[in-house]
């Protein structure tokens, strides 16, 4: 016989990964009589960064019901089309990596092959001017893509920059109105049931106990229940990803900021700058191997000038737990591990992480094999997004900086290495149907990253050079003229 439905839930953690879980669970379970807890301490805090998404978010934002203009407002959000990367290739240099896809509608994966078949016969060609997204952002504009196949429009993606702390308040008003009960107070005792090792309750040191037969561990990077108590161990990718620290601070709001985050080569890391409507957040990610604190913090500063508040040091290993649900434990959050912010990745994974509960939701016994494949999929998706971030790391040239050398030193893993050796060969992007970046990213970065390709997709030789070059041109020219009439205010 089937064990018993689960009747309770509790959430450790009210950050961004607590109250994202919070307002999805109460979603999803609405009518089935599942008690819902959230604890949270005010004395403790949250992380107070990530402000940055990719497009995934509207997957969320559907789910949880979400009122795109109320969620701006609330959150003093802004449009972002991507992010622009200065420096990568040394000082001076800058590349876009888009949302959205390159070329007409349809031409998605077949565009890079026809811009390598034209630059390596030695026809320039600016891979900017093939992706209206990115001519968008250049021109300060936004559009919204559409569904219709035969539109430019439907080339177009975006995501937000948004107010870490105002977005966890909008979901939990959310989360609260559908009936999840927040708790206040540092949870400082954990019991487990002597036999099945399961998490039965948690006390706060207020002498609240709150017991259930699930819990979510969004308590952040020290993973207080998945670590702390379930000893999940970690997989420390530093060698692979060498930041491990970064100064925060924000600057007054800029009226002529990009619908874009900037990500800007450093010393020893990389700064980003993400606009909002009432300030921009700044930060500086940084390796603590190859500069000290003290310097990093003067050089944010150097950077954007005289911020709104002290700057704040937060410090991480990137890496990622080895299991992520143990037991009744599920990990959703920096408690399952975190990477770093380039790309801007960690809030998909809290999406991922909820998504993925949802389809393995477990009854009272907590079966070991949901667990298992949640693992599985948690496992592939951090390696996919670690290889993504890599690929910037490790394909820089003209700097020549400790730290950007050492990684250039450092051998790649070898499902990136796989990639990178396809790519050089022949153009091709070997994706597998779950990878988070597509074609259009992996494109982007990859030549942005200084990457050539050796060959085309022979299919294209159906089309003579010439006309390749001219297929170009009338793309490129319909791209302009799509730009043009979107900053006329037409479609
Ligand atoms: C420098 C930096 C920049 C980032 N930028 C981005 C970005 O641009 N885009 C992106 O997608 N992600 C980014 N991230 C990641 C992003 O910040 C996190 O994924 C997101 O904020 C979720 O954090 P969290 O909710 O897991 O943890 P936290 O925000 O740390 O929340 C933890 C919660 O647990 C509670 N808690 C902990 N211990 C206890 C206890 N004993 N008792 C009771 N409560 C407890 C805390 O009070 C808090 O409410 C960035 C991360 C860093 C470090």
């Amino acid at each position: 016989m089937s064990a018993a439905p689960i009747r309770s839930v509790a959430i450790l953690g009210g950050g961004t990964a607590g109250w994202m879980t919070a307002a999805a669970l109460s979603k999803a379970l609405a009518g089935q009589g599942v008690a819902m807890a959230l604890i949270e301490s005010d004395a403790i805090g949250t992380i107070g960064v990530g402000e940055a998404t990719i497009p995934t978010i509207h997957w969320f934002n559907q789910l949880i019901g979400l009122d795109e203009a109320a969620f701006m407002q609330a959150t003093g959000a802004t449009w972002k089309l991507g992010i622009e990367f200065r420096g990568w290739q040394g000082e001076g240099s800058a590349y876009f990596h888009p949302f959205g896809t390159y070329g007409l509608p349809g031409d998605a994966q077949m565009l890079p092959h026809r811009l390598i078949r034209a630059w390596n016969g030695g026809h320039a060609r600016d891979i900017e001017a093939f992706s209206l997204t990115t001519q968008l952002a250049r021109a300060r504009r936004f559009a919204r893509g559409n569904g219709d196949p035969r539109s430019l429009l439907s080339t177009l993606g975006h995501a937000y920059h948004f107010d870490a702390g105002r977005y966890a308040a909008f979901l939990r008003q959310m989360a609260e109105g559908r009936g999840v009960r927040r708790h206040e107070g540092r949870v400082t005792r954990i019991e487990r049931d002597g036999e099945t090792g399961l998490v039965r309750a948690l006390t706060t040191e207020r002498g609240e106990r709150i017991a259930a037969d699930l819990f979510i561990d969004c308590s952040g990077l020290k993973g207080l229940l998945i670590e702390g108590e379930m000893a999940a161990g970690f997989e420390d990718w530093s060698h692979w990803l060498p930041c491990d620290s970064a100064w925060a601070a924000p600057t007054a709001a800029d009226p002529a900021a990009p619908l874009h985050t900037t990500a800007t080569a450093a010393q020893a890391g990389w700064r980003w700058r993400i606009p909002l409507q009432h300030r921009v957040g700044n930060g500086y990610v940084f390796s603590s191997r190859f500069q000290q604190a003290e310097a990093a913090r003067d050089s944010l500063l150097a950077a954007i000038g005289t911020p709104e508040a002290e700057p704040r040091l937060i410090r991480f290993v990137p890496g990622r737990r080895r299991k992520a649900w143990i037991g009744n434990v599920v990990a959703i959050g920096l408690s399952s591990g975190f990477l770093e912010p380039l790309e801007s990745t960690s809030i998909h994974l809290i999406q991922t992480g909820i998504g993925k509960l949802l389809s393995l939701f477990p009854r009272q016994d907590c079966a070991p094999l949901l667990a298992e494949q949640y693992n599985r999929v948690f496992a592939r998706e951090m390696e996919d997004v670690r290889d993504f971030l890599v690929l910037h790391y490790h394909f820089t040239q003209g700097r020549t900086e400790p730290l950007w050398q050492a990684c250039q030193a450092a051998p790649l893993p070898d499902s990136l290495a796989y990639k990178v050796e396809q790519f050089r060969a022949s153009g091709r992007l070997m994706l597998q149907g779950e990878d988070l970046f597509r074609d259009a990213s992996w494109f982007a970065v990859m030549t942005g990253q200084g990457l050539r390709a050796a060959d085309h997709n022979p299919m294209l030789d159906s089309m003579s050079e010439a006309d390749n070059l001219r297929h170009l041109d009338a793309v490129q020219a319909a791209i302009a003229k799509s730009v043009a009439q979107l900053q006329a205010g037409g479609a």
